[in-house]
């Protein structure tokens, strides 16, 4: 069965969508075969791959919310062993028309049942709030990559994470647990020297050895609709990269 991995912090802006598109396409060159779920009503995954989320005909709202057969949504990329499940503005949608629902947590879960075995892994790139869409998300995981960015606030609202994930564990879903944290955008400062140490202090081993630099790299390939390592294979950003997709894989 593939391993679900949910990309999660309700913090807007710390490096979810770059790590989700990332890690999944090193991944997927390393022969793994790859899903990758946007979870984020603003597409940026979508679109960083290069898919128009504008012009998508089934995305994962369809999925949730129109009981659309997940195979339907499923859509391949130009990158071999990628496959991705697209979202746009619509999935704003799901949170309200979801409310109602039956086991409405456990909604992407289910949905990917059927698939699962199709994949090594799944990653799942969770929106900035700790709302349903996300709660889906940490239903459907064994394991959450938080992403932290190395700035002075790194922490705030780290705990208010980790109780939503333990509070999914208890009710929702027995297996889930942090994979890791990965430090994001990191310069060269004190101040982001004093963050790295800060957390590690915190959060010891959890904290992935890679850290993921400030690469102005990473923020531009997305425009391409490629992720870094077919952008520029050489730069520091894709490098971190292939060097995270090894950690994920030796944890196992
Ligand atoms: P949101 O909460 O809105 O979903 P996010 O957590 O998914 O945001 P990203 O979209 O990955 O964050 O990153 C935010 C912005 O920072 C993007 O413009 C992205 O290209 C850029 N960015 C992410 N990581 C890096 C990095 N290591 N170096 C430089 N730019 C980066
Ligand atoms: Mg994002």
């Amino acid at each position: 069965m593939g391993r679900i991995i949910a990309i999660a912090n309700q913090k807007g802006g710390v490096g979810k969508t770059t790590t989700a598109v990332n890690l999944a396409a090193c991944m997927a060159a390393a022969d793994r075969r790859v899903l990758l779920v946007d979870l984020d009503p603003q597409g940026n995954a979508t679109q960083g791959l290069g898919i128009d989320k504008n012009a998508i005909e089934n995305t994962l709202y369809d999925v949730l919310v129109n009981e659309v057969p997940i195979a339907e949504a499923i859509q391949p990329t130009e990158i071999a062993n990628l496959a991705i499940i697209p979202s746009n503005r619509e999935l704003v949608g799901a949170e309200v028309e979801l409310v109602s629902m039956n086991g409405r947590e456990g909604l992407l879960r289910s949905a990917l049942a059927s698939v699962q075995g199709t994949y090594d892994y799944l990653f799942v790139d969770c929106p900035p709030s700790l709302s349903l869409l996300t709660v889906n998300g940490l239903t459907a995981a064994e394991g959450v990559i938080i992403p932290l960015q190395c700035e002075y606030y790194a922490l705030e609202g780290l705990s208010e994470l980790l109780q939503t994930i333990i509070r999914v564990r208890d009710n929702l879903n027995a297996g889930l647990s942090v994979l890791g944290v990965l430090l994001t955008m990191y310069q060269h400062t004190n101040l982001a020297r004093q963050v790295i140490d800060d957390v590690r202090g915190h959060l010891g081993a959890k904290v992935f050895q890679t850290i993921i630099p400030r690469n102005v790299t990473l923020s531009e390939a997305p425009s391409f609709g490629k992720p870094v390592i077919y952008y520029d294979l050489k730069s520091a950003g894709a490098q971190a990269y292939l060097a995270l997709a090894r950690e994920v894989i030796a944890r196992g």
